[in-house]
């Protein structure tokens, strides 16, 4: 009776350290990008390296599929311990040129892998007689000919470190 007890005793504590050891991570590591996206995820994985900060992606879904309203061309959904997503809009997809494609999957992994969120600040642009916005994390959509021009400026905004990890 005495060494059930202890026993009992013993699973009790074994099971108290287990809830207090850290939290482990709660999802494997899980990566499908449509072949449409991966011409543009790799070149974001380039540049984030040329920006001084090399990371490989390997937790993603890039897809297509409903966005949460019909003029919304893309929209990334973040969890803890679940493999981000991004889904496109293929009906305006199909209407981007590749610098419009750039920007949009440029945006969504800036919320999906470097967990930014929106900035709304705008700035005089390259050729000074207008004003752009100042991030691809501008909530709305930027057109391909000013963000080819001041993409410079864009993705030093980016991959700038001390703005990572927003949420
Ligand atoms: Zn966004």
């Amino acid at each position: 009776m005495n060494r059930l007890k202890a026993f009992a005793v013993i699973s009790f504590i074994v099971l108290s350290a287990s809830s207090c050891a850290p939290k482990e991570k709660q999802h494997e590591s899980f990566l499908q990008v449509d072949s449409q996206f991966q011409d543009y995820v790799s070149n974001f994985e380039q540049v984030s390296g040329a920006e001084g900060q090399s990371l490989a992606i390997s937790d993603l879904v890039v897809q297509f599929g409903t966005t949460p309203s019909l003029n919304e061309t893309g929209v990334c959904e973040w969890a803890e311990n679940e493999t981000p997503k991004i889904t496109v809009n293929q009906r305006i997809w199909n209407t981007l040129n590749d610098y419009d494609k750039q920007e949009v999957i440029f945006h969504e992994l800036g919320h999906c892998v470097l967990r930014r969120v929106h900035q709304n600040s705008e700035m005089m642009a390259y050729n000074g007689s207008q004003t752009v916005p100042a991030s691809v994390m501008y909530p709305y959509r930027i057109p391909g000919t000013i963000y080819r021009d001041n993409m410079v400026h864009y993705h030093d905004e980016l991959f700038d470190s001390g703005k990572k990890n927003q949420f």
